[in-house]
This record gives structure tokens, sequence and C-alpha cells, in this order.
């Protein structure tokens, strides 16, 4: 076992110098499944603002007028506390099952995963070959062949990340201004063609060159993710009992030694998307691909051992602590119940969410009040109306008590689907119903499609 491997970072020599990572592919039991998850994936991606639902984009992300949509449902930004609660049911879900199943995002669902592992590099072993011939080409001088291949590569490359990019943009201009756009000359639309080529720039950088660099380096999660892990989450790890000591196969038949079941073939090493060796142990290099898991599996099948020297296993059972797997363990279950509350809070919101919304604010504030010729009081203010849905509707508005006499230029007052916008109200009463200048009332509203609200505000006026 190398005994610096927690100093040294694999992908970079003595000198600071990169080691590039030409990664095998061996095929095995996890490829299909990976596969199938990454693809699911990224359809999801790429068809989620194409399609309509209740009249809608899929999914529409308007940061400029801060309104989004989701499945046919729209949020503004009064509603920020449903985007609060969905990130920290996201942040609980990633502490929950990283306390389960350790690195499961990374090697799943990680968006750098899926694209590079399902779409980039995929596309790199069509065009350039296995890991050694991919080798040999990058090692040999510019020629025709290396041209040809690496000019097919970027090109393919650059097609999938503009198709990416421009799914992107759909997300948050929207897929109609954008296929408007897109139907015009890029000058006339700087910014969105600027938008494009820079996040197909950033996917060159990082699917054609930083690569594993950003999960060894980079990515924060790498960094927290040991402290959120306990010696019985589920991980893919090394049997250090079954497998040590290693020993080539050769010696073994000849010498007859004693050894464990790992052969040192290096299949492991070689197939690691991040070059790290899995039998030194836990490292935050590991994204948990399962590509040694394969790996060793195609090896052990070939030696007539059993599969699964590298496998799924909980750190205890892989060093011979434990022979059985603890699910039920404080962490997962802290985890567990706190999303689950968040997302009931969520769940419960979201069924008790109104499409309108109503706000009653003082008018003039250097003047709350004024008393008319008849003597009795009056309160201007504002009342500012948000029509969520995507049909017009109209508000009416009244007071209590009934001997608050409530004026409004405006009866119905008619919003357009999603407008926002303010009326005046007057109120007027006599002076009898304020004690030390001050008085309550309640302003109900209530609209066409059968909203209905209450707000509690205090009328001022002449006082002690
Ligand atoms: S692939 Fe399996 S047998 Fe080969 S070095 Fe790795 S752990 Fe040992
Ligand atoms: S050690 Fe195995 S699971 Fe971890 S990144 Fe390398 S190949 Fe993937």
């Amino acid at each position: 076992m190398a005994k610096d491997f927690r100093e040294t970072l694999y992908t970079v020599d003595a000198e600071g110098r990169r080691k590039w990572v030409y990664s095998e592919f061996v095929p095995g039991r996890f490829t299909i499944p990976r596969a199938l998850v990454a693809y699911f994936l990224m359809l999801i991606y790429l068809v989620l603002p194409w399609i309509t639902i209740g009249g809608m984009q899929g999914v529409h992300l308007d940061i400029f007028n801060r309104r989004f949509v989701f499945f046919g449902a729209e949020f503004w930004a009064t509603d920020s506390y449903f985007l609060f609660l969905i990130l920290v049911s996201m942040a609980f879900s990633l502490f929950f099952f990283t306390a389960l199943f350790g690195r499961v995002w990374c090697g799943w669902a990680c968006p750098e995963t899926v694209f590079l592992e399902f779409m980039f590099r995929p596309i790199e072993r069509l065009v350039e070959g296995s890991a050694a011939q991919r080798r040999r080409l990058d090692q040999q001088p510019w020629n025709l062949e290396k041209i040809t291949k690496k000019a097919l590569k970027h090109g393919l490359s650059a097609f999938f990340a503009w198709v990416i990019a421009t799914t992107a943009l759909a997300y948050f201009i929207g897929r109609d201004p954008l296929l408007e756009m897109m139907s015009d000359w890029p000058h006339k639309n700087p910014v969105p063609f600027a938008m494009t080529l820079a996040m197909m720039g950033l996917m060159g950088f990082q699917f054609g060159w930083f690569r594993e660099q950003f999960c060894t380096v980079l990515c924060p999660y790498a960094r927290f993710q040991s402290v959120l892990m306990d010696s019985n989450s589920v991980v893919v790890g090394y049997d250090v009992v079954r497998g040590e000591p290693r020993g080539k196969l050769r010696k073994r038949e000849e010498e007859g030694a004693a050894t464990g079941d790992c052969i040192d073939c290096g299949l492991c090493i070689r197939v690691c998307p991040t070059g790290i060796d899995i039998r030194n142990g836990l490292q935050l290099e590991c994204v948990a691909c399962t590509a040694c898991v394969d790996a060793c599996d195609s090896i052990m099948d070939k030696v007539g051992r059993p599969k699964g020297l590298i496998r799924y296993d909980t750190e205890d059972r892989l060093l011979g602590r434990s022979a059985v797997r603890k699910i039920l363990r404080p962490r997962p279950v802290v985890y567990g119940v706190l999303l689950a509350i968040c997302l009931g809070t969520l769940t419960y919101l979201l069924s008790v969410r109104q499409q309108s919304e109503f706000q009653v604010l003082r008018g003039a504030q250097d003047q709350p009040f004024m008393v008319l010729d008849d003597g009795r009081v009056s309160n201007h203010l504002h009342v500012r109306v948000t029509n969520k849905s995507s049909a017009e509707d109209s508000y009416t508005f009244s007071v209590q008590p009934g001997e608050i006499e409530l004026i409004t230029p405006l009866v119905p007052f008619t919003l357009q689907p999603r407008q926002i916008s303010t009326t005046p109200i007057f109120l007027n009463f006599k002076p009898d119903l304020l004690t030390d200048g001050k008085a309550n009332a309640e302003v109900k509203i209530e609209s066409a499609s059968g909203f209905e609200a209450k707000q509690i505000i205090t009328l001022l006026g002449p006082g002690k």
C-alpha cells in the first residue's frame, strides 16, 4: 500500500506537471445501469424547456422577470421561501444519501460525471480509440491522422456542447424568444450569442482538459463528504481482508506463496477516471464511479475467484471490522428526519398556495390621515395585488367593522395573467372609532376565481 497516497495527487507529477489520465474502458455489470441513469438524466435536462405543461414551458427560470415555472406551476419572487425550502431539501437529501450510500451522487448523477463519462469520453473513444491508442496519438507528431482525429473529436464535442448550452439558455431566456433570436443573425442578439459561446468554451475547458481536476481540486462536496459519512456508509472499496497480501499471479503459481485474491494487475488503477489506486483505502479523489468494480470483477472471472474484491460495501466490512451492515444509525436517521420535515413543509405550503396575493400599504407617510369636511377621518392606503395565475381575475375589497366606508376608484379591480398592480383605497370613519388616535380594521379581498384573503391594518387619526 502506498504510504504517501494522502499527500500526493495522482494526476500531478513531482514537478507539479499534469499527468494525463488515459482511463481504460472495461464493461461490467454497472455499465448498463449507469448508462441508463445518465442518459435518462440527460434526456430530462434536454427535454424540459421544450415541452409544454399547462400552457407553459416545462421549466422556465426567468430571472430577469423573477418568474419561475416548474411543471405547470408558476412561482414569483414573493414565493422565494419555496426556493429556500427546495434548496434546503436538496442539501438534506444529499446529506442523507451520502450517509447511506457514500458518493452515489458523484458516480451516478453529477453533471460532471454524466456528461464526461457518457457523452464526451465516449466521443473520444469512438474517434481516438482505446487508452493505449489515445496515448500513442497524443505522443506522435502532428500529421494528417492526428489533425483529422483531433478535429473530428473537438468538432463533435463542440456540437454537443452547443446543444447543452442552447438548452441552458432555453431554461433562462425562454424557448420562444430563444428560437426567435436563433432565426436571426448573431450580431442582432450579441448577449445570448456570447453566452452560448462562453458556455461552450467552459465545457470545452472542463470536459476537454480540466476533467478530473475539478473533482480532486475544486469540488466542495468532495471535501466535506467525509464528514457526512461514517464507517457504515456504503462506499466503493477494496476488500483488504480478501485481497491482501497481493501478489502477481505468476509469482503465486511459481512460488506457491500464500497470497490474497488481488493479483496486482493494476487494471483497477488503469480504468479509474481520477487515476487513483482504490486499494489504498477511501480517498477524496474517488468519485464512486464503479469502473474499478467492473474491472476487478473481470479479472476475478479470469482467475477463477469470486467477484466483489472491489465492491459496494461499508468500510467496516471491507476492513474486516464488522460482518453486519448497520443501516439504522444516528447520522442517516437525523438527516432523514430533517429531510422529511423539509419535504413535508414544502408539500403543505404547495397544497395551500394561492394563485393571488395582496398586501395593504400605507399611502403618504407624511400625511397618514385627513379630517374631512363632515368631521370624519380618512386614511389613504394602497392595495398591491398579484395575479400569479395564467388567467384574468377580478378583485373586490371590503372592510370590517362595517361602519367604515371604503372608497376605491376601480370596482372590480381587474388584473391580467401574471400582472402585479396597485390601487388606492380610502377608508373613512367617525373619530369615535379611535382609541388614542388608533383603531384596527380588517381589509378583505375576494376574487372572481375564488381567492380570498384578509389583512389587519391600523387606522390612524387625531389622538390625545
Ligand atoms: S483489478 Fe483487482 S486484482 Fe487487479 S490490482 Fe485491482 S484489485 Fe487487484
Ligand atoms: S477508485 Fe474506482 S470508483 Fe473510485 S473513481 Fe476510481 S474507478 Fe471510480
